[in-house]
């Protein structure tokens, strides 16, 4: 049997292609998680710059910063960034119809099965209320509160589940100036060639208009939407998923904040797609996701621009994108992230999470040297099965909707979905039950919060929850949300928390 290879001889050299939010991710976590394991260079270019528009992120993101040892006083402000509780969608599932999709959990689990169980019974025996009166963060997020707290008092409730809003360029800057204090070399200058194996075909070098070259062990390829290293050398392929997510552009404009920062993203749908209101400390950011096929550019931009709070600070700036996925995330020994990976709309703030969840699946499947064929097939299985189930999420805000004023939210209604999303329906619908897998990004309270803002109603709910007498089920859901609303209410104003522990540099 041979021998092992031993990691201790030698560094493995990575080459990070690109210096975009994807880049100095990765190249921050590599050198923090690997150490002496590594040694990694990133090569980018100003002159070709960064997308730039990526501003609203998930809860999972301060795991990350937690395992970086970031201060989150120190983050916010360096960022100029602001707290988010979820994200409001006005418009979705009908005119002048609104929903807040938050964080965390609503209620409490009880006798093992989901709360919003005891909710659809008591809403059907006439009391209850809403669903939301039990969720701390739409009621926080109504009145414009925060502050970061972990539990409900001494009650059994979950506290505060939030996110971050910042600058995306900001950030790039911040994580480069952690990974370069931490021994990450950076290389200024374009890449003209991809030099590969003639015999294995791995990338072994990349060169620059000067002539310069850069080798390596493994790439990294965040070059974004360009997949310099996947695309263009390993013609890797794509999955295109337009046919279900039909927006291919975006405008993205920036504006003059009008009014102290919500603590929540907005997602407003519009004739052919929606947009989104990102509230940051010194200004807000807008954009227009749309679909070109039932919307012209200027038609979208004047829609954009009509839509302001504030004053645009810039011309809106064109994206055009094809929904959809790398056919291998991993291939040979480049590794995408990023744009360079594949891209979702940014509906429910998903991409950078997508660059730190690749990068932990990397960091746990570290290759052997050489790489093993199981290591990568093992890494491209979890994270096409994490990106399917963002793509069927997404698509059921589309396709769960009462609108008839447009053809393109007709058609969303009427198209076939895949079937991984058919049976998620069908099971709630039947029983208000929610089935995820391992790989999935979403909790049951996301999909709940989605299909029920979506109107989606079950016929029956969970047959436990008939095991409370009425009278022991009004007092239960008084008393939370008694709780709720009281721990809301404490909460100090947004700006507040912000002007208090993290207000950026003017
Ligand atoms: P880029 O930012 O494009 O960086 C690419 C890098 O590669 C640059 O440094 C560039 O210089 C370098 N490069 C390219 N070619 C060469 C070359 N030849 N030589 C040298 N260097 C090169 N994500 C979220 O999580 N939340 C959001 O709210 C969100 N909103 C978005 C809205 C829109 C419209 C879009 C398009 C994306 C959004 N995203 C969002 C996604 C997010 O912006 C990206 O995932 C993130 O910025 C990562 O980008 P990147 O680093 O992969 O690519």
């Amino acid at each position: 049997m041979a021998k092992p290879q031993s990691h201790r001889e030698a560094p493995r050299k990575v080459v990070v292609v690109g210096g975009g939010t994807a880049g100095w991710m990765a190249a921050a976590s590599l050198v923090k998680f690997l150490g002496r394991l590594v040694e990694v260079e990133v090569v980018e270019s100003e002159a070709i710059g960064i997308v730039g528009v990526g501003e609203a992120t998930i809860p999972q993101i301060r795991n990350l910063n937690r395992a970086l040892e970031i201060d989150e006083a120190d983050f916010v402000a360096g960022t100029n960034g602001s707290f988010k509780l979820g994200i409001e969608f006005i418009n979705w599932r009908r005119l002048d119809h609104s929903y807040l999709h938050n964080f965390g959990s609503i209620g409490l689990s009880v006798n093992q099965i989901h709360f919003h169980h005891h909710v659809f019974r008591a809403q059907a025996e006439g009391y209850g209320g809403d669903l939301w009166d039990y969720c701390v963060n739409t009621q926080a997020a109504r009145a414009g509160r925060f502050a970061p707290m972990e539990r409900l008092g001494s009650s059994p409730l979950g506290g505060v589940a939030y996110a971050y809003h910042f600058d995306a360029a900001l950030y790039g800057q911040y994580l480069r100036r952690y990974a370069e204090s931490r021994g990450a070399r950076r290389t200024e200058g374009r890449i003209v060639e991809v030099i590969q194996d003639p015999e294995s075909g791995d990338v072994e070098r990349v060169r620059l208009e000067d002539g310069r070259e850069v080798a390596g062990e493994i790439f990294v390829d965040c070059s974004g939407f360009r997949a310099l290293l996947i695309e263009g050398a390993l013609k890797t392929g794509y999955e295109d998923w337009s046919r279900w997510l039909k927006c291919d552009s975006a405008l993205a404009v920036p504006s003059r904040n009008t009014r102290p920062p919500r603590p929540f993203t907005q997602a407003i749908a519009r004739e052919a797609g929606w947009q989104w209101r990102i509230p940051l400390q010194h200004r807000t950011g807008n954009g227009h996701v749309f679909s070109s096929g039932y919307v012209d550019v200027d038609t979208a931009r004047e829609t954009l621009l009509a839509n302001l709070e504030g004053e645009a600070l810039a011309e809106p700036r064109l994206i055009r994108f094809t929904t959809g996925r790398r056919r291998k995330f991993w291939n040979r020994n480049v590794l995408a992230l990023g744009l360079a990976s594949g891209f979702l709309e940014p509906l429910e703030s998903t991409s950078i999470h997508l660059v730190q969840s690749g990068i932990s699946r990397f960091i746990q499947m570290f290759p052997t040297r050489p790489i093993a064929d199981a290591e990568r097939d093992e890494y491209n299985r979890q994270v096409t099965l994490e990106f399917e189930r963002i793509r069927d999420f997404l698509i059921l805000h589309y396709h769960l909707n009462e609108r008839t004023d447009s053809p393109f939210w007709i058609d969303v209604r009427e198209m076939d979905v895949p079937e991984t999303l058919t049976s998620k329906i069908a099971l709630f619908k039947a029983s208000g039950r929610i089935y995820r897998d391992a790989q999935d990004l979403f909790t049951e309270a996301s999909w709940l919060q989605v299909m029920h803002g979506q109107g989606l109603t079950p016929q029956a709910w969970h047959p436990m929850a008939d095991k409370l007498s009425e009278a022991e089920l009004r007092d239960m859901l008084a008393n939370i949300r008694q709780i709720v609303t009281g721990a809301a209410a404490k909460l100090p104003s947004h700006a507040d928390h912000i002007a208090r522990c993290c207000a950026a540099p003017q």
